[in-house]
């Protein structure tokens, strides 16, 4: 790396605020995507003027820039592909301004989300979008993926909650996207356009977002079918209801054998071949209305196990129970590709067989469950790392199942984002000419191209 520039940033920031240490760079080399890209400088701005003036030193020494929340990230947005900077979020984390009246709050992008849940629900608010990595996933980082989470069936994912950004763009400038309105259809909706732009139009420096109120009480049920056609209209017929489910978790058969031998209780039984977990939520009187009638709408459609709770330790069982899909599946395999598709709801069905039989056909293990009100399937292939046959099989797996998810009008991600994991399949979905109005609105917002390039295409 161009020493000038180390020296530019470590005047600019002052040394503590600016890495280049190996040792230190290698904690900024990898997410949770099986990748990694060594930067060549970390640094942590404080406030936007900060960051317009790495960007404008990017610039003048033409070197790439890749922000950076807490490098949870799936799909490998966060890593630096072709070296540079990475902009750590990671002291920008104070919450900043909280509007009652008009119930928006204002934050800094390395806020961590569930912070920011625990800070509004002190005050008897709600920020629905949970990812299952809240505990430790930015909300910057949260913007840029457009994250969503169980509680999406019902309240929708990150960009329903995005009001307002202050952006700094690959030219250096800073722009102001949005307002606290309801309502706002003047000119082109930016805001929007940077929600799931995976950190490569610019790098938001302050988020504004939209809060609820906290709903009282809540309530689940974990209720499995011997048969995924039963199952599947047990749950369409929720989703039709007004008062539809907070949460609509699906396990297949697959996750169900996985999870039966990892996951022990008394109270609840995982069997079947399609199991759920519903969640009511709202005041203690419109929970127990909601509660009874998914119950008696799903005893309709015949469960093998149905087990409904508004206990707190009870509901923490069925919840571990759904966390524990992830560790069960170490036994299959220590290499997981990890997808996670999106189709039509009236698809999941098809999309699922279609799975079984790519499984059979490569010899494979393949995992499934998700989020069954958005059509989110997780999908994870397991393989062994040394094993070069079967990692060849699963990546043919892989396109397979994603190429179904196209032909079925489906998403490549749902909530991951293309990253560098599933550039090379954009094209299974989009024409040159679609990939170009992609590129074109890049080059609008970074026309050297150096914010996080060679990510998405
Ligand atoms: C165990 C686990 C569970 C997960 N569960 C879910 C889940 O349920 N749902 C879900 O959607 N995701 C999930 N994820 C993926 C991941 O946590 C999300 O994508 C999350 O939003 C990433 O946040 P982060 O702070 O770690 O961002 P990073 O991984 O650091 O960055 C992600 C992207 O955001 C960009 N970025 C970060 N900050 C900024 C900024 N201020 N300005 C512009 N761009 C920025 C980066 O450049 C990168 O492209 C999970 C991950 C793990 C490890």
């Amino acid at each position: 790396m161009n020493q000038k520039l180390i020296s530019e940033f470590e005047e600019l920031l002052g040394k503590s605020r600016v890495l280049s240490e190996k040792e230190e760079l290698l904690c900024y080399s990898y997410d949770a995507a099986s990748k990694d890209f060594m930067p060549d400088v970390v640094v942590f701005p404080l406030n936007a003027g900060e960051i317009s003036k790495i960007v404008k030193l990017c610039l003048k020494h033409d070197t790439p820039v890749v922000g950076r929340g807490s490098g949870s990230g799936f799909s490998g947005g966060s890593l630096p592909l072709k070296g540079g900077v990475v902009v750590s979020f990671t002291k920008m984390n104070h919450i900043l301004e909280i509007d009652e009246e008009n119930m928006f709050v204002t934050v800094e992008p390395g806020v961590i989300n569930a912070d920011l849940k625990s800070y509004l629900a002190d005050k008897g608010y709600f920020y629905p979008p949970d990812p299952a990595s809240y505990e430790f996933s930015t909300i910057g980082g949260n913007v840029a993926e457009c994250s969503g989470g169980p509680s999406a069936v019902k309240y929708g994912v990150t960009k329903e909650y995005v009001a307002a950004l202050e952006v700094i763009t690959g030219d250096g400038e800073i722009i102001n996207t949005g307002s606290k309105t309801v309502k706002d259809v003047s000119g082109y909706n930016l805001t929007q356009l940077m929600v799931g732009s995976e950190g490569t139009l610019g790098l938001f420096s302050k988020i504004t977002l939209k809060f609820l109120s906290k709903p009282e009480a809540n309530s689940l049920i974990l209720v499995s079918f011997d048969d995924k056609d039963k199952g599947f209209k047990a749950a369409i017929s929720l989703l039709k209801l007004r008062n539809k489910p907070s949460m609509l978790e699906f396990m297949d058969k697959s996750s169900i054998e996985s999870v039966k031998s990892y996951f022990k209780s008394d109270i609840i039984k995982i069997e079947g071949a399609f199991l759920f977990i519903v969640e009511a939520d709202g005041s203690q009187v419109e929970v127990d209305k909601s509660n009874a009638e998914y119950k008696k709408i799903l005893k309709e459609f015949s469960p093998v196990f149905l087990f409904s709770s508004g206990n707190e330790e009870e509901k923490r069982v069925i919840m571990e129970a759904r966390k524990a899909i992830s560790p069960s599946l170490r036994k299959y395999g220590d290499l997981k590709i990890n997808n996670d598709i999106a189709v039509p709801i009236n698809k999941i069905i098809e999309t699922l067989s279609f799975i079984e039989g790519v499984s059979k056909t490569y010899n494979i293990p393949i995992i499934n469950f998700g989020h069954f009100g958005d059509g989110n399937i997780h999908v994870n292939i397991m393989l062994n790392k040394d094993d070069i046959d079967m990692v060849e099989r699963g990546e043919k797996a892989k396109f397979e199942i994603l190429r179904k998810t196209v032909e079925l009008g489906g998403s490549l991600s749902g909530e991951h984002g293309i990253g560098l994991e599933k550039k090379e399949f954009m094209k299974l979905k989009y024409n040159d000419y679609y990939m170009n109005i992609l590129k074109n609105i890049k080059k609008v917002f970074d026309p050297q191209n150096i914010i996080n390039p060679g990510k998405i295409f």
